[in-house]
């Protein structure tokens, strides 16, 4: 029975009716059917079950982060094309070792998240991708495991767009380069000969299409066996073909399982890739009838979805079933078109069909578009991407929002040299992607400034760094263009003042640099304290050559109510005052740092303050710094200052790890005739969250 069925004249997904969701969600919106997801994921699961196979989700379908949780819940693997596929699908819980990767354009930076994740295999799509995969496994020492994804040459019969296993399409490889590119594969140690594969298209409705490719690989896996090469894993990809019209007859999944079985190679291990028989009639689209019209013979339904959210009609020229949620048997047809509000004569779902006379404000729901709906969804038209509702028993979740207007503007900047000699004062909008990162405890605000969005800097520095009205840091970083360096770093303290430099903002100035695009992973950029040299030595370390230290001297007699400290004085890039104590920890550093930071000998600029514990061979540092006026979790500038003049003081060698509320930071450093040079600092910047300021003061 279908999760969407009428009860009384009123359409109801399992047993909640569509018309009570739709007053709360507003239209358009997705509507999942978690029976329907469910059920059509065990057919396939008892259909083959005698192959015990592994069943992987193709994620193209719908990667809908809530869907493919249930489904990995289900134990499915999953099928992905993409970084941003396989992202969502670790996100979702699928077993890496679940995970296979198609797709004709795998990059660098792909393949290698994809061999650090362990998945199962690539499914390979030509010897150029295999160069690009030795590469990736060279690099990080893996063997990588491979499959190599096969062109049949055979016709399914489905829209030429959904046709791939045919020769002249791009997907896969003939049988006589996969049968050089295996002997490739058993000849270089970096590979493993995991499997074979192929997928011939999408929406097929005949066993014998499949039994014709399946066939042929037969054929050709046994001569890869006679070559003494066994490839474990057997992929015949996904592409089942469901009923979208009345009448029309599906995949029938238990006479392609029986058929297989006579033909199936012993000792190989059957991969599925099902994504649209999973999904495709879990989901319908509602939408609400804006307005009817009549030109002439012509009648329209202009509804309140469009192409934009299910571009299938337009792109494939397919039908899906249309009903009204409010079914009265008493209304007579008439000859119409429903078409959304986008312009372009592509836009409609169904031409000149007979439909019950619906009016001006009625619900319709566009019947099984699960697979390949929101997944193809776009914002043409600056049309927000409509939400998605998860329905179970009598039980209903938004599993997506709606999104608004500022979604529509996200990532985009205006560079103000683009609209040189224009009044752009009042064009601009107040769209300003943030990052809030964190190195080592300290937290700061990262934004790109390049178009000088951000202009009253000092402002919008003490606003943001609240931690109860604004963001909440320690600073805001804003990347600004530079003249010869990859960009300038411009930190801001709470209080508003500029500082210098900063050794836990500059890593995470570095990090975001790189992932923006605007700098590659060794860079050189500008501060206040003139021009560093940094590098990311890992995903998330970032290593930063630190300004030679200057003025060290030791300062002996500093009197403050009497007691008499004494430390060292050191700028490493911004002031330090560095004081050895038996242990940190007893400290009242709030009470003490600030005396010491506006003690008159530090006038005018005042300094740092850093108390120093040598444990063994490691460094505990404390720092009060000034212009947070407050003890913060860590400081850079203060651990290398502290590990500088722990070398200077107490012959400590480098590297010298600083261990420090906020984790951990390793200073590297040369020191000769009482001269430090080479000097740099390596710890962690890690992203914590990122957000938009819309409507924050001063932007
Ligand atoms: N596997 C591969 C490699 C694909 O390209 C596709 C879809 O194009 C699928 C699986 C899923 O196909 P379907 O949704 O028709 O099952």
């Amino acid at each position: 029975m279908s999760h969407f069925h009428y009860r009384q004249d009123e359409l109801f997904c399992e047993n909640i009716p569509i018309q009570n969701i739709a007053d709360k969600v507003g239209t358009p919106f997705y509507i999942y059917s978690y029976a329907a997801l469910v059920d059509n994921f065990r057919r396939v699961e008892k259909a083959f079950s005698p192959f015990n196979p592994l069943i992987c989700y193709s994620l193209k379908a719908n990667p809908n982060l809530t869907l493919c949780r249930i489904l990995s819940s289900l134990r499915a693997g999953a099928d992905v094309v993409s970084g941003g596929e396989l992202y969502t699908a670790l996100l979702a819980g699928f077993l890496p070792e679940k995970i296979v990767y198609a797709g004709v354009g795998k990059t660098q930076k792909e393949i290698e998240f994809a061999l650090k994740n362990n998945i199962l295999l690539f499914n390979v799509e030509s010897e150029q991708e295999l160069v690009e995969i030795a590469k990736a496994a060279e690099k990080l020492k893996r063997k990588a495991p491979i499959s190599i994804r096969i062109n049949p040459d055979i016709d399914p019969k489905t829209h030429h767009y959904i046709t791939t296993g045919k020769k002249g399409n791009k997907f896969g490889v003939s049988f006589e380069t996969a049968e050089r590119l295996y002997h490739k594969i058993a000849q270089t140690r970096t590979f493993e000969a995991k499997g074979i594969h192929m997928h011939i298209g999408s929406q097929i409705t005949s066993t014998e299409t499949y039994l014709k490719a399946l066939n042929k690989l037969k054929d050709f896996i046994r001569k890869l066996q006679d070559c003494k090469m066994k490839p474990g894993y057997l992929d015949m990809g996904g592409g089942f073909g469901i009923a979208y019209e009345e009448g029309e007859k599906e995949l029938c999944l238990e006479e392609l399982a029986r058929q297989i079985s006579l033909i199936f190679p012993e000792d190989m291990h059957l991969i599925l890739e099902p994504g649209r028989y999973i999904v495709g009639n879990a989901a319908a689209l509602i939408t609400k009838t804006l307005y009817r019209k009549e030109e002439g013979a012509n009648k329209f339904l202009i509804v309140d979805a469009a192409m934009n959210d299910l571009v299938r009609p337009a792109l494939y020229g397919a039908c899906h079933r249309i009903i009204p949620i409010q079914r009265l048997s008493s209304k007579a047809c008439e000859k119409v078109s429903i078409a959304g509000p986008i312009c372009e004569s592509a836009d409609f779902f169904l031409k000149n069909v007979d439909f019950p006379g619906v009016v001006k404000g009625e619900l319709l729901a566009i019947l099984d578009t699960g697979a390949y709906g929101f997944s193809m969804s776009s914002n043409y038209n600056s049309r927000t991407r409509c939400a998605e509702v998860l329905v179970k028993g009598d039980k209903w979740w938004l599993i997506r929002e709606r999104e608004d207007y500022q979604d529509l503007l996200r990532g985009q900047r205006v560079p103000r040299e683009s609209l040189w000699g224009m009044n752009i004062s009042s064009t601009l909008s107040c769209n300003v992607q943030f990052w809030k990162m964190e190195g080592t405890g300290n937290d700061f605000i990262v934004i790109d400034n390049r178009g000088e969005l951000i202009k009253e800097r000092a402002k919008i520095a003490s606003c943001l760094c609240q931690r109860k009205k604004g963001i909440g840091a320690d600073g805001l970083i804003l990347i600004e263009e530079a003249k010869d360096a990859d960009f300038t770093m411009r930190i801001f303290n709470p209080d508003g003042s500029e500082a210098e430099m900063c050794g836990n903002g500059a890593r995470c100035a570095v990090r975001f640099a790189y992932l923006k695009g605007i700098a590659g992973r060794e860079c050189i950029f500008q501060t206040l304290s003139g021009k560093i040299l940094a590098k990311l030595s890992d995903d998330v370390k970032v290593k930063v050559k630190m300004t030679s230290p200057q003025d060290l001297r030791e300062v002996d007699k500093l009197n403050i109510d009497g007691k008499i400290y004494k430390g060292y004085y050191v700028n490493t890039g911004v002031p330090h005052f560095v004081l050895f104590l038996p242990s940190s920890e007893s400290i009242p550093i709030r009470e003490v740092g600030a005396k010491i930071r506006f003690h008159e000998f530090f006038h005018p600029q005042g300094t740092n303050v850093d108390f120093v514990q040598i444990e063994k061979d490691r460094l505990l540092v404390r720092t009060y710094e000034r212009g947070v006026e407050d003890e913060t979790l860590s400081c850079g500038t203060g651990a290398v200052a502290s590990a500088l003049i722990s070398a200077f003081v107490h012959g400590l060698s480098s590297p010298v790890t600083v261990l420090t509320k906020g984790g951990e930071i390793v200073v590297w450093f040369k020191l000769s005739e009482d001269k430090f040079s080479e000097v740099f600092l390596e710890a962690e910047a890690n992203i914590v969250y990122r957000g938009n300021l819309n409507g924050a003061k001063y932007v």
